[in-house]
């Protein structure tokens, strides 16, 4: 489903119960969220939802406080733990409050903030709350992620997906460029098989941006981009599916980055496992990590 659908179906209250929200960066998916909490809570004219001056669209779309946390009593977000996966217990005592009534909204709406955090019980927690909605108002709730492939199967099954568009914008010169330094490295492991092209490949990928702040997406993107290049430039390559695969284990790899592993491990190992036919089992890491 695409934004203005959603939009749509959000005004005459069809929206589905559970909704996916991926790609963009991750204030345009809580921008995302927040307004369509608002077209749910709003108390306008459907079609003028959401009106932005009601006092359910007001204490949505206004930031209160300095954290930046909405507030709204039937609008609620689950924010990311930085530390650790969004443990079970955070994530019970937060669906606890899907068993409410609504306290003053026509229903309740629950935001995930970053769904990809949450460990596999807390997503089993939220999958039965899916599976078996509290009756009365309406219940909806927004998963947030970077891909909806960071979540378990079952999740994105049970839900609709809204995509918000590339990560991040990269500049395609730069893209350009660094897929022109890859290449004959790329050419020289097919031809040799030899582990040493591999770290260079690697090194080559960390030179060209900058890691230092382990929360930074860019380094990652134009990575995976400069990796998906490559793939384009060689569609009938038989490592096509190797580089696709690596490209879209580097997207997912700022994960790793917070967990204090070293860019330049982390490099290698996407490259060593991707580029060597493990592509498949490497991806399945990194989501699994
Ligand atoms: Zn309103």
């Amino acid at each position: 489903v695409n934004l203005h659908d959603v939009d749509e179906l959000a005004r005459a209250g069809r929206l589905y119960p559970s909704l996916i929200i991926h790609g963009g960066s991750a204030d345009a998916r809580l921008d995302g969220a927040e307004r369509l909490a608002a077209i749910l809570v709003c108390e306008a004219e459907a079609a003028t939802r959401p009106c932005g001056g009601c006092r359910h669209c007001r204490r949505v779309l206004v930031r209160e406080s300095e954290a930046g946390d909405a507030f709204h009593p039937d609008v609620r977000t689950l924010a990311r733990d930085l530390k650790t996966a969004t443990s079970v217990d955070a994530a019970r005592s937060f669906l606890r409050l899907a068993q409410q009534t609504p306290f003053e909204a026509r229903g309740q709406v629950f935001v995930i903030a970053e769904a990809n955090t949450l460990s596999g019980e807390a997503a089993n927690a939220l999958l039965k709350v899916l599976e078996e909605p509290p009756l009365g108002a309406p219940r909806n709730f927004m998963l947030l992620a970077p891909t909806r492939e960071d979540l378990l199967p079952t999740l994105r099954s049970r839900s609709w997906s809204i995509y918000l568009g590339p990560t991040r914008r990269v500049e395609a010169e730069v893209v350009a460029e660094l897929a022109d330094r890859l290449a004959p490295i790329l050419e020289g492991y097919r031809r040799t098989g030899s582990a040493s092209w591999l770290f260079g490949f690697a090194e080559t990928l960390e030179r060209s941006g900058s890691w230092d702040d382990p929360r930074a997406e860019a380094p990652w993107a134009v990575a995976s981009a400069s990796v998906t290049e490559l793939a384009r430039r060689d569609p009938a390559g038989r490592g096509r599916g190797d580089l696709l695969a690596l490209a879209e284990a580097l997207l997912g790899a700022p994960r790793l980055r917070l967990r204090s592993i070293r860019p330049g491990r982390i490099l290698e190992g996407l490259v060593a496992g991707a580029l060597t036919g493990h592509g498949a089992a490497c991806s399945a890491l990194v989501r699994r990590l």
